[in-house]
């Protein structure tokens, strides 16, 4: 399945819920549909909450733009949703277009202002303190509507178009969530719903997005924020349920800090998010961890264990044979890196630190026989490459 369409698929789910189950509203008992205002400010206090704690400051926008159209309806009952739609698409399409800044600083304060200005000017639109009739009544031979409404149509047409074309390229939770967010927001527009419909399809979009904090909030802790790779801690979980027969292998890049200390810490940087990239796509019978600096850690598990020392082999030539271009002393060079790998198998009584202890220590021997090659525990000589410099 391309990645698109995973990281669309769930939050398409909570809309599905949420749209259907408001088309089924007359079966839900009233008490339950009573209860709706209670549980929707909940939901909503509860994301306000995380939002605050993760420091994610764009929530807030988003936050405002599922709020704003029913608490107005309720403010202004001879209004429909659709008279306030147009500024909550508004603030998704900032919220989808900046970059996270965190909760409480001044850029969240200036995009509030941003806000809080078309949010001024819907009022005194509502309230009549402002009139579009004159130019409702030029006469436009290709708009058969009211150029309000026309222009109001193609604001929602541009606003959703770019909210889908970014989530299309940037593949990420974040605006897959904010286009659902705005198809919810269209549905709320143009199908007649009531106030406890709309009530209930919020309440999936505020799980929704408690569904994306939690799940974000996962990948902070068990994903490496530099080369995507899974970090120590999930290591750490994997070895509470090792198989029988394992095996671990420590990769650790070669000269590193020489590399940092010549080409800076930037590009030392792109080597790391190069030399995962090719442990990621390269290795396709274990799991590769970032486990720390410039240093990995592979495991293979039940009978996987036998191709690990071909692989890794394979996978130390890749790393070998990777071109990088660097700006040395304001000219572009080309250059490599190498890695030396230490492999140990696990089993028996073994606990999983202990064979990652053997493998550290063939990392060790592999280092001192003149890096670039494989050391396996308790095997002799094997895979001596010439070193680079
Ligand atoms: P050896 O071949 O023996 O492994 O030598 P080395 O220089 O690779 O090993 P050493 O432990 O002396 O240096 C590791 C360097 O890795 C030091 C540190 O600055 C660098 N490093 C650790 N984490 C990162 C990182 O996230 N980014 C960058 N750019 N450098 C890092
Ligand atoms: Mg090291
Ligand atoms: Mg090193």
């Amino acid at each position: 399945m391309p990645d698109v369409i995973k990281v669309l698929l769930l939050p398409f789910v909570f809309l599905l819920i949420g749209v259907l189950a408001s088309a089924q509203m007359n079966i839900i008992p009233p008490v339950w549909q009573q209860t709706l205002p209670v549980v929707l400010l909940s939901t909503f206090l509860v994301l306000f909450g995380l939002a605050w704690r993760f420091n994610k400051g764009r929530l807030i926008l988003v936050v405002f733009a599922l709020c704003y159209p029913l608490l107005m309806v309720k403010q202004f009952p001879n209004h429909s949703i659709s008279d306030f739609v147009t500024v909550s698409l508004i603030a998704l399409f900032i919220a989808g277009l900046v970059s996270e800044k965190g909760f409480a600083n001044r850029f969240s304060f200036n995009r509030l202002l941003f806000i809080g200005m078309l949010v001024l000017w819907n009022m005194a639109e509502i309230r009549e303190w402002v009139s579009f009739d004159k130019l409702d009544q030029m006469d436009v031979p290709i708009v058969e509507k009211s150029i309000r409404s026309s222009l109001l149509m193609v604001i929602e047409v541009v606003v959703l178009g770019v909210i889908c074309t970014r989530a299309i390229l940037q593949n990420d939770r974040f605006s897959a969530s904010v286009l659902v967010s705005a198809v919810a927001l269209i549905v709320m527009h143009y199908l007649p719903l009531d106030v406890n419909q709309i009530q209930l399809i919020l309440v999936t979009q505020g799980a929704l997005w408690c569904w994306f904090l939690l799940v974000e909030s996962h990948r902070m802790a068990y994903r490496d924020e530099l080369t995507g790779l899974p970090s120590r801690r999930s290591l750490n979980e994997d070895f509470m349920a090792l198989p029988k027969s394992y095996a671990i292998a420590m990769v650790d890049v070669d000269h590193f800090k020489k590399f940092n200390d010549t080409y800076g810490h930037d590009m030392g940087d792109e080597v790391l998010r190069r030399v995962s990239s090719i442990l990621a796509d390269e290795c396709h019978y274990g799991s590769v961890y970032r486990y720390g600096g410039e240093e990995f850690t592979v495991l293979y598990r039940g009978k996987k264990v036998e191709k690990a020392e071909e692989e890794l082999d394979h996978i130390r030539s890749w790393i070998e044979d990777e071109q990088i271009e660097v700006v040395h002393r304001d000219s572009k060079k080309r250059v490599s890196v190498t890695a030396s790998f230490g492999l140990a198998l696990g089993g028996g009584q073994d606990e999983g630190y202990e064979t990652l202890k053997k493998a550290d220590e063939s990392l060790y021997q592999a280092k001192k026989k003149g890096r670039n090659r494989l050391v396996v525990y308790g095997k002799r000589g094997k895979s001596a490459t010439k070193e680079k410099t």
